[in-house]
């Protein structure tokens, strides 16, 4: 027997549990041992039947002296009475509705019971105990191992048919039976360094714990296991990207300067200090991973078009990936506006469209032209990339978004010239989402981050608020006095699904729900035909075709449509200054961090603007989270705190990428994130193929197949 042997190999375990535990992913005899228990049961106090004590709970062991099935007098329920005598006394015992026990449990057997003692109109009993036969050497033998009772009693998540009496009877001849088989794959000089349990110990210990701090002990060494893991994993594909090549591209100062000069405003000292960052990182040799966190509004896309414009000036070509249609043709019109007397090639490519600085092409002759570097800049969404497209000489990828991009993936785009050498391009990744610096590195590894902790100036502060379900009449009289004075207003449905925040968003169709949907057309029936029958109000929603979408944005940006009804399609990006409301149906299903990109939609021009909250669940936590929007306008302070009220998979929609629960959980833990990350680097310092650590090898391939970061 070992780790490996697939659960159909052991005797115990039926055909009827086979298919149970595969339901739960559980194959084999590791999987089974990595099933753990959520919490334990203290029954570890063990007393003679003298000593205990009404409505406390109890736990015995003595002789059956008698058992019996009885019915109620209504005969509604089967009850199973026994007397149970030890040295000190006897007592009752019952058990309500399990009339199979008298098959288990026989006059003269020695039994351990953990329950309540209760007091009622059947007397003085002990109540529905668990139980665990001891035989008479058990009784009072101190090493008798008992995994029911007497002890602290592993409780595993519920699941239909799997008992955690069960799984009990199950592990502990697994664990005894694989005791000094399995090898730690944590190099020793870690778990000294840091006082680990070794495998075996924290396996047994998180089964069938001797306390509750070993127990706690043994899910720590679990917990940094998978950050450990997750780490190497990282900052493995770190070093191998500072192997390869990049075009180094020198820094035009002039055309940089010149480009500034051209804009209507003034850069923000962030912006500046942001592109010089990356302007520099463009000079060297080596492949940029560079990430840009600002906050909505914060003007990251000139950061990105300053790069763009020394790269192509350079005779380099660029990318821009948004992550949906609307936002990359926000971008296409940018970028050629802002640079129009730059003479660039600047190309659109997304689901719908395909042209060239305004004139339109085929998909073959954007391709042909690409691939001979006769655009220079290209801006598409994500879906980009799956579609096998290669440039001639693409020196700089950015990104819109999109939280991770792999090294592979950045290879995959570039054509390879004949001379063969490979030059991967410069990544630059801008976010709204403020992932807490802390998250970031560990999920980035040692990337580099650049911030835009500073709004333009003159923006004004938006005024927000939870609207209680009775002062809805007023908010929309509100509104339409706004809309009258001549502003736009959004109202935002929550999707149904839950926690698919921004990663899906290049390809709306697979995740958004007709469910969602309807909330939508629901809303906009409800607006349009009862409520503001007098106004004008649009609908936007993933479903609809990319043309119709573009119509309806292009509509509410010409002041054609009052009030736009749309799903978070709307969250990233959408530039409309004249818009000053922002209403929020469904508050309470969006995270934090998510609401306040909503909020970012409004306040970008001169007008006072307001974001409504409008809230059907009366849950603490909910108002508690909402409220932490009303007092923070930093999109880094609010994702802390989501970070602390919901956990990382909620917020950044990361929980798609395949980490393990467990590591979800533990990058909360900063102090064990760290351990992780530099018991990581140690390692792949000395040894980055992990040569001299075969076990941990094998184990982070094993990792790597189940996780997909990207
Ligand atoms: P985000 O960081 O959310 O992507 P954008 O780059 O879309 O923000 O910029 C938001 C708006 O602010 C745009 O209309 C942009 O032209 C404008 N903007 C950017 N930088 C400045 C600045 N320094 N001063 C004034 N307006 C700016
Ligand atoms: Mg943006």
């Amino acid at each position: 027997m070992n780790l490996s042997t697939p659960i159909e190999e052991i005797p115990r375990i039926g055909p009827q549990y086979q298919k149970k535990l595969k339901k739960l992913g559980i194959k084999n005899f590791k999987d089974l041992l990595f099933h753990f228990p959520h919490r334990y049961e203290d029954f570890s106090n063990l007393m003679t039947i003298s000593e205990v004590r009404t409505n406390e709970r109890a736990c015995i062991q003595g002789e059956i002296l008698e058992i019996e099935n009885t019915k109620t007098w209504r005969k509604r329920m089967i009850l199973t009475q026994a007397i149970i005598k030890d040295d000190s006394g006897s007592i009752k015992v019952v058990w309500f509705n399990q009339p199979y026990l008298i098959n288990v449990l026989k006059k003269g057997d020695f039994v351990c019971l953990a329950g309540k003692i209760t007091f009622d109109k059947y007397g003085l009993y002990l109540s529905n105990p668990a139980y665990e036969k001891i035989g008479k050497y058990g009784l009072k033998n101190k090493n008798y191992e008992l995994i029911h009772t007497g002890r602290l009693v592993p409780v595993y998540p519920e699941t239909e048919g799997l008992s955690s009496r069960w799984l009990r009877s199950i592990l502990r001849p697994i664990l005894i039976n694989l005791k000094n088989k399995i090898k730690d794959f944590l190099p020793e000089k870690i778990i000294k360094k840091y006082d680990f349990l070794p495998l075996q110990k924290a396996l047994w210990q998180i089964h069938f714990p001797d306390s509750l701090e070993l127990a706690k002990k043994a899910r720590e060494r679990f917990s940094f296991e998978e950050l450990f893991l997750l780490q190497l994993y990282i900052l493995k594909e770190r070093l191998a990207l500072k192997k390869e090549k990049a075009f180094s591209i020198p820094l035009n100062l002039e055309l940089v300067q010149s480009f500034v000069k051209s804009l209507p405003f003034n850069l923000t000292t962030a912006q500046k200090k942001c592109a010089f960052q990356v302007l520099k990182d463009l000079e060297k040799p080596r492949p940029m991973n560079r990430l840009l966190e600002g906050d909505v509004g914060s003007g990251k896309t000139i950061v990105a078009m300053i790069a763009a414009l020394n790269v192509a000036k350079a005779g380099y070509q660029v990318t821009l990936m948004a992550p949906t249609e609307i936002l990359a043709k926000q971008h296409f019109k940018n970028f050629n506006q802002l640079l129009k007397n730059f003479n660039l090639k600047i190309g659109l490519l997304t689901g719908g469209d395909c042209k060239i600085s305004g004139r339109k092409n085929s998909k073959k002759q954007m391709l042909e032209k690409l691939k001979k570097g006769k655009v220079d800049i290209l801006i598409g969404t994500h879906a980009l990339i799956q579609e096998g497209i290669k440039f001639g000489e693409l020196a700089l990828v950015i990104l819109d978004e999109q939280h991770r991009f792999g090294v592979e993936q950045r290879a995959k785009l570039v054509a390879g010239g004949p001379e063969g050498e490979i030059k991967i391009p410069h990544l630059l990744s801008m976010t709204a989402t403020p992932i807490p610096r802390t998250l970031a590195l560990t999920l980035y590894g040692d990337l580099d981050l650049s911030l835009l902790d500073e709004l333009p100036k003159g923006r004004k502060k938006i005024i927000t608020k939870i609207i209680q379900p009775e002062e809805r009449k007023e908010t929309y009289q509100f509104i339409r006095e706004e809309v009258k004075k001549g502003r736009q207003v959004f109202v935002i449905c929550p999707r149904i699904e839950p926690s698919t925040n921004h990663q899906p968003m290049a390809n709306e169709k697979k995740v958004i729900s007709w469910a969602e949907v309807k909330a939508v057309k629901e809303e906009y029936q409800r607006l349009s035909k009862v409520i503001f029958p007098d106004l004008k109000v649009g609908m936007l929603h993933g479903k609809m075709k990319s043309e119709e979408k573009e119509k309806i944005m292009e509509d509410f940006k010409r002041r054609k449509i009052d009030i736009l009804v749309s799903t978070s399609v709307i969250e990233v990006g959408i530039d409309v200054p004249n818009a000053t409301l922002m209403i929020i149906e469904g508050a309470e299903r969006f995270g934090l961090a998510q609401l306040h990109q909503f909020r970012g939609r409004v306040g970008r021009g001169s007008n006072q603007s307001f974001c409504f909250l409008f809230t059907d669940s009366p849950a603490k936590k909910t108002s508690q989270r909402l409220a932490a929007l009303l007092s923070s306008e930093s999109g880094f302070e609010l994702a802390e705190k989501d970070l602390k009220i919901r956990g990382p998979g909620e917020i950044f929609g990361i929980r798609q990428w395949g980490i393990p629960d467990m590591a979800m959980e533990s990058l909360r833990d900063i102090f064990l994130v760290e351990k992780a990350k530099n018991s990581a680097k140690e390692i792949l310092e000395k040894d980055w193929q992990l040569k001299q650590h075969p076990l941990l090898r094998e184990k982070l391939l094993e990792f790597e197949k189940k996780i997909h970061l990207e």
